[in-house]
């Protein structure tokens, strides 16, 4: 969530409040409830618990205009498209991209995610940076991370053109694009 604060789709927060943990059973859940409108894309919740004695996290969105499972796609063809594209991702979505090579899986453990594309592809870096670190000496899955770092710094100039795509079974996510390209984003039922 580091880069919520950075996007132009302002959240409003709805509810807050302390509530016990269901994993340590101590009240010091933090619950916060935040609210996204936007006259194209519709609302949506963004659910956010943290609980300071244990650390338990748990995020997730509810999008309050879904269209029950859905398949999203949009191609991204430049730096706006970079910048100005946001995603909003549920646990329950995975997210790819066949172009760049990559895909993130929901499970257990996923977080929802409100990020820009350009958010998603430093996350991606990341991700990519820590691989090198635990597969160091083999010099067949460092190549293929050293030309996926590659074609996703290219992306974050704008000079790749590669479509993300999120599946999400409960309907929960949505991605808003750069102002009068909502038409380029391809909705279809799962
Ligand atoms: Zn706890």
């Amino acid at each position: 969530m580091s880069e919520e604060g950075d996007v132009e789709v302002h959240g409003r927060v709805i509810y807050t409040g302390v509530e016990r943990c269901p994993v340590c059973g101590r009240d010091t859940l933090q619950v916060t409830e935040t609210l996204y409108s936007d006259p194209v894309f519709g609302e949506l919740i963004l659910y956010s618990n943290y609980c300071s004695s244990c650390g338990y996290r748990r995020t997730d969105i509810q999008y309050l205009d879904s269209r029950g499972p859905t398949r999203i796609a949009y191609e991204v063809r430049d730096a706006e498209d970079v910048y100005r594209t946001y995603i909003f991702r549920s646990r329950g979505a995975s997210l790819r991209s066949p172009e760049l090579g990559f895909e993130i899986d929901p499970g257990p453990e996923a977080e929802a995610m409100i990020t820009t594309m350009e958010g998603l592809l430093y996350r991606l870096l990341d991700i990519a940076d820590r691989m090198e670190v635990l597969n160091e000496g083999n010099e067949t899955v460092l190549a293929r991370l050293r030309e996926f770092k590659r074609k996703v710094k290219e992306a974050l100039e704008g000079r790749f053109r590669f479509t993300i795509i999120i599946e999400d079974p409960t309907g929960n996510s949505t991605l808003k694009p750069p102002r009068g390209r909502e038409g380029y984003v391809r909705v279809e039922p799962l």
